[in-house]
């Protein structure tokens, strides 16, 4: 959505959701009036929310520059842990993981960095998880063109931690594969091992 929001909108925006959260925490009794530790939480958390926590639905994706695979490279390689931040859509409470990348390269290639860049664009809305995941396979497809695709996403959902169930260590894993990844099951067991490899250098 963040293509239909024209220059100047995005401080009138700002504007009007911190004009909100005061009444909503006017209406939980916190008097903004008087605590100084509360009187410009409105409009922090405004500006937290449009800048920084769902800057994904209100900026424009980052810049990102794709490359003609000259090399006709088409062996696979994985890319992670990539830290995963988001915020769930039932509760607006923090979504925190990592993320990892298998591509099976096709027409284009980016730089490993922008990996980061475009998770950090898409995790940072409002999700679930499983939709998420999709989003950011999309966004990967659009700018690689791979000939495969697998992507696998790890996350601990505050949700449950801080109420609710309140386990602590309770994670949500679920994955994405696409093209050859999909079709060829050699290849998606290689993913999963090269993943799961990374993963314990990691730990
Ligand atoms: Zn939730």
């Amino acid at each position: 959505m963040s293509e239909c929001i024209k220059e100047g909108e995005l401080e009138e925006l700002e504007k009007e959701v911190s004009l909100r959260l005061r009444d909503l925490l006017k209406s939980l009794v916190i008097d903004i009036e008087n605590d100084h530790n509360t009187e410009e939480t409105a409009e922090r958390v405004a500006r937290m929310y449009i800048n920084e926590v769902f800057k994904g639905r209100y900026h424009r994706q980052p810049k990102i520059t794709s490359f003609p695979n000259v090399k006709q490279l088409d062996e696979i390689y994985t890319v992670g842990p990539i830290t995963i931040r988001s915020a769930c859509s039932h509760h607006f409470v923090p979504i925190m993981g990592n993320c990892w990348i298998g591509i099976k390269p096709g027409s284009r290639v980016i730089g490993l960095s922008k990996f980061s860049r475009v998770a950090d664009w898409v995790f940072s809305r409002p999700h679930i998880q499983e939709e998420a995941v999709m989003i950011f396979a999309d966004e990967i497809e659009r700018l690689c063109e791979p000939q495969g695709l697998g992507i696998i996403v790890k996350a601990q959902h505050y949700c449950m931690k801080l109420r609710g169930v309140k386990e602590s260590h309770c994670s949500m894993v679920n994955s994405v594969v696409r093209g050859d990844f999909r079709h060829d099951s050699s290849l998606k067991q290689e993913f999963f091992e090269l993943v799961r490899q990374q993963e314990d250098s990691y730990s």
